[in-house]
């Protein structure tokens, strides 16, 4: 599954690509016909990615929403085209460059309004200049659900996948246990704040690197070479204190976690907690 930084980079590869364009939609795979049918010929005003959501906005107030799912793709280039690869689900054909997508989790038209209402669903974009972390933390501190799968909850907070939420736990020294109730609001600051700042680095390197340092040393090679650019992610020890790193699976992911870096919040304290109040 991308991450949401890898979703911000097609938006912001493909803008220039369909930006303001006339662009011709079509359905090579055959599945997306009348959809494709309906935006075909018309302008292009906008790609926006929201979480691991894209949006085409086209003139006239539809969109067209992508969501790539596990298996999605994008194949982006410069015209004339080539000929289809494999299922296309949707081409997009603007005077200069012809995008792909095949694939797709989702592949839809929506009305200005239903992008809307889909918008307000996902939670706050850790990529978006206007996101509001504040509604993650009214989620987070109401919630007896691990910190660890709050923030890749979607609606909670977007644009978190399993190998950020391995490395910003680790680099915040917060347990992926810890219940979103027991966590402290300055502990939360600071994992939306590194998130911020690491998926921006995501963007512009196309790539996730979460070691500090680490973009000068691995300049070069291609991405997924997670052994020089993430902490402890599918490591045995941890960099930090040598320490090994334990793993276990919190919702249906496997996730990495180093307790002598990351301690385990107080028993008692939580029992505290967990007397304090409703779920979320
Ligand atoms: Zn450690």
């Amino acid at each position: 599954m991308p991450e949401g930084h890898s979703i911000h980079r097609q938006a912001r590869d493909q803008t220039p690509m369909l930006r303001r364009k006339l662009v011709a939609v079509s359905s090579p795979q055959g599945r997306f016909i009348d959809g494709a049918a309906l935006l075909d010929g018309r302008r292009c005003m906008a790609v926006e990615a929201c979480g691991k959501h894209l949006f085409y906005r086209f003139a006239g107030g539809d969109a067209l929403h992508i969501h790539l799912g596990l298996y999605g793709k994008f194949l982006c280039a410069p015209r004339p085209a080539a000929e289809p690869r494999g299922l296309v689900r949707v081409r997009l054909e603007s005077p200069t460059h012809t995008v792909d997508c095949n694939g797709p989790n989702q592949c839809e038209v929506l009305t200005g309004e239903e992008v809307d209402r889909l918008i307000a669903r996902i939670g706050p974009d850790v990529l978006r200049d206007d996101a509001d972390p504040e509604r993650a933390w009214a989620r987070i501190t109401k919630s007896r659900a691990p910190i660890g799968q709050l923030v890749m909850d979607q609606s909670v907070m977007a644009g978190i996948g399993n190998i950020y939420r391995t490395e910003i736990l680790w680099r915040q020294r917060i347990h992926p246990l810890t219940p979103g109730r027991a966590l402290e609001r300055d502990a939360f600051d600071r994992f939306w704040a590194d998130s911020v700042a690491l998926l921006k680095v995501g963007v512009n390197l196309r790539a996730i690197v979460t070691v500090d340092g680490a973009i000068e040393g691995t300049a070069g090679r291609g991405p997924g070479r997670y052994g020089a650019r993430t902490n402890i992610f599918k490591k045995a020890t941890c960099p930090r204190c040598g320490g090994p790193i334990l793993q276990f699976p919190i919702a249906a992911r496997k996730t990495f976690c180093c307790e002598a870096c990351q301690p385990a919040v107080d028993p008692v304290a939580l029992k505290g907690v967990a007397a304090a109040g409703e779920d979320g």
